[in-house]
């Protein structure tokens, strides 16, 4: 195989006849996040490898097996990030914005990387649209991003996505939950993964997330963290409930999403889709009201979520949602001979230049190759310019849809398509 002319294994090129699709998705997201009073950041595609490695955390999944972290030459660790939130975090104490107006509330599109095994809605390379919500700890925090979410897949218009919540409690009721667990899995160590065995004594929250079939921890019927909330944590839990109810969100509780990264904390949140497949996850996010104090931040909370983008298209593609094409060519401008070639090179530029999409024959065709070329790109209007055309400054304007044409002069042709 050879090397310069195969992309890495798990990821992807966007070609030009599909842009506009991720460029559909984007917008979409970026516009539902703007209502919802969110901006957008941005912020670098590596970070120091100690960002995730205290963020995530030493024993998820993400740290231990996934990150791509290479030395710079600068003897430097970096990683490139698996996700957006710490870096999200990091920009936001760097820049002080916890001790300026609360809340911050801010989205992103970015690639993201792990190093994971490729297959369907599973990639190395993925992109993720995520929003952070910094300074608040009331439930209507939790619901305004959970409403977020919701209302991006009501606008994409995709259906069968199911809402599933819980809350993992506080450090305190957690401990709890943990002891209760460690029991439980005890009990069957010997059907675990080896991987599992090892989680038991690191962070056994990790087994009910455990994607190994092999693994058989008898997840179904281990403890609930939901027995174990403390009298503050189920209030908040049921005050999300509520007001999710009052709000129309549809959602089930579900006691065995714990989320696969550390920093988690009250309620955990996943959307997820039967449609395409058994990475059915479209989004995941919750509250992580530790994570700032944890890497050395004021003591502020948040919340967020991450939208996988790929998966999405996935969906969307397999519920035909998508737009069947972008902002195509309004006009091409055909000619024929040297001296008319010019011209169209010259109106067309015209054209752009006051916004209207143009193109011209850029490789020297026959006329009839050029309309093909046309009808291959879609282009709305055709014309064709030839010495005649160009002495009598006047031309045929033909509208492609039915075929009906329409003499103006070359001159007009600005104000006819502006
Ligand atoms: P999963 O359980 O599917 O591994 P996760 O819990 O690791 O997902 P998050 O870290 O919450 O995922 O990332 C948010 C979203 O990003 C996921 O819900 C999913 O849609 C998407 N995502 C995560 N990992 C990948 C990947 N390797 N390839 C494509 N999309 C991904
Ligand atoms: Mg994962």
């Amino acid at each position: 195989m050879a090397l310069i002319t195969t992309a890495p294994r798990g990821t992807q090129d966007l070609l030009p006849e599909n842009s506009f699709k991720n460029q559909w998705l984007e917008s979409t997201l970026a516009k539902t996040a703007a209502d919802f009073g969110f901006s957008e950041i941005r912020f670098p595609t590596f970070e120091h490898t100690e960002l995730f490695n205290r963020s995530v955390g030493d024993t998820t999944d993400i740290v231990q097996k996934e990150m791509y972290t290479f030395e710079d030459k600068g003897g430097r660790s970096i990683t490139l990030r698996p996700e957006g939130t710490a870096s999200a975090m990091r920009l936001m104490l760097e820049n002080g914005l916890d001790k300026g107006l609360l809340p911050v509330k801010a989205y992103y599109l970015i690639p993201c990387f792990r190093y994971e095994k490729p297959q369907a809605g599973r990639l190395r390379e993925f992109h993720q649209f995520g929003v952070e919500f910094f300074g608040s700890a009331t439930p209507k925090a939790d619901c305004e991003i959970i409403a977020l979410a919701d209302e991006c897949i009501r606008r994409l218009g995709v259906r069968g996505v199911s809402l599933n919540i819980n809350s993992i409690g506080c450090p305190e009721c957690r401990a709890e939950y943990r002891t209760a667990l460690v029991e439980y899995f005890k009990k069957r160590e010997d059907k675990l993964c080896k991987q599992c065995r090892e989680r038991l004594a690191t962070n056994p929250l990790r087994v009910l997330d455990c994607k190994d079939t092999d693994c058989d921890g008898d997840v179904e019927n281990a403890p609930v963290i939901t027995d174990y909330l403390c009298g503050e944590c189920r209030e908040h839990f049921e005050q999300v409930k509520t007001l999710l109810t009052e709000s129309g969100v549809a959602f089930s509780v579900n006691p065995r999403i714990v989320r696969g990264l550390d920093y988690y904390n009250g309620i955990v949140f996943e959307f997820i889709s039967s449609d395409i497949g058994a990475q059915g996850t479209v989004c995941g996010g919750g509250r992580y009201d530790g994570l700032s104090a944890q890497m050395g931040g004021s003591p502020i909370c948040g919340l967020g979520f991450g939208m996988g983008l790929e998966r999405m298209l996935l969906l969307l593609e397999k519920q035909g949602l998508l737009p069947d094409s972008g902002n195509g060519c309004r006009v091409f401008i055909g000619s024929m001979g040297e001296a008319a070639g010019k011209e169209a090179f010259r109106i067309a530029l015209e054209l752009r230049r006051e916004g209207v999409a143009a193109e011209y024959d850029s490789v020297g065709r026959s006329v009839k190759a050029q309309m093909k070329y046309a009808d291959k790109i879609n282009a709305e209007y055709t014309v064709v310019l030839g010495d005649s055309e160009l002495e009598s400054g006047v031309c045929r304007l033909k509208r492609m849809s039915d075929g009906e044409t329409k003499e103006l002069a070359i001159s007009d042709l600005g104000g006819f398509f502006r």
